[in-house]
């Protein structure tokens, strides 16, 4: 096994779509999602909150970002697999066009799952004021506390957009769990700045069971911070989403 043993594979999901919908990078059909919780499924000893721990030793933690309505989908998936999952909710947008209502994340975290913050506004931390920074990370707290009655330790940067600063901002509004969108594997127990693997539409799967086997690779993410580096600011997604919509 090459990651160590109880090393997290974090998977972080965005939108489950419709199959033939055009999508975007971040983009999984909710049919590759079905399989994948059935990849999954075969191979879970048992499971401890968000946490899956394998057969084999390691762990899996499955996430959501941004709190959009087909998440419900996935929350269908995952009852029938028996699995818990980390929804990441922006508090800004609960109710409107899209995304889920107050108590479609009451009846998540009801049914057994996590509830996390992932800002009030998803605007990028890093390009706020120490103070803006402050309420983005201690008011959606409160208020996501406030909706289901219970604590909220877990983190997820807007964008996995952060600087020491903003860590240090969601420190202080008492997280336990950061989430950054760094690709790697987690060290168990989930503590502190964590790295997550993103799911990506065109992952097949052989690749979602390469990262389960603790095989998967971050060098594809370290060409792309290079390569964002020596780009102007949005034409690295556009390039990116062009190339895989236009390669299908
Ligand atoms: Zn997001």
């Amino acid at each position: 096994m090459l990651v160590k043993q109880g090393a997290v594979a974090f998977l972080t999901y965005h939108r489950l779509v419709a199959p033939g919908v055009r999508t975007v990078h971040y983009d999984v059909s909710l049919a590759d999602f079905e399989r994948q919780m059935e990849e999954v499924s075969t191979r879970v000893r048992s499971v401890s909150g968000p946490l899956i721990q394998m057969m084999d030793g390691t762990h899996v933690c499955l996430s959501f970002d941004d709190g959009t309505s087909d998440h419900l989908d996935g929350a269908e998936v995952l009852a029938g697999q028996g699995l818990p999952a980390v929804f990441f909710i922006v508090v800004d947008r609960l109710e409107s066009k899209g995304y889920l209502g107050r108590a479609d994340v009451r009846r998540l975290a009801e049914s057994g799952h996590t509830i996390g913050s992932h800002s009030m506004s998803h605007r990028r931390l890093t390009k706020l004021s120490f103070e803006q920074r402050r309420k983005e990370c201690e008011r959606s707290k409160a208020a996501l506390e406030d909706l289901i009655g219970a604590e909220v330790a877990w983190f997820a940067f807007p964008n996995g957009d952060y600087s020491l600063d903003c860590f240090i901002a969601a420190e202080i509004a008492g997280y336990k769990v950061m989430r950054t969108m760094e690709w790697g594997y987690a060290g168990f127990p989930l503590e502190g700045k964590v790295r997550c693997w993103p799911m990506f539409g065109h992952r097949d799967l052989a690749a979602f069971r390469r990262i389960l086997d603790g095989r998967a690779r971050a060098w594809p993410y370290r060409i792309k911070q290079g390569v964002k580096t020596v780009l102007p600011e949005g034409a690295y997604t556009r390039l990116r989403d062009q190339a895989l919509v236009g390669g299908r």
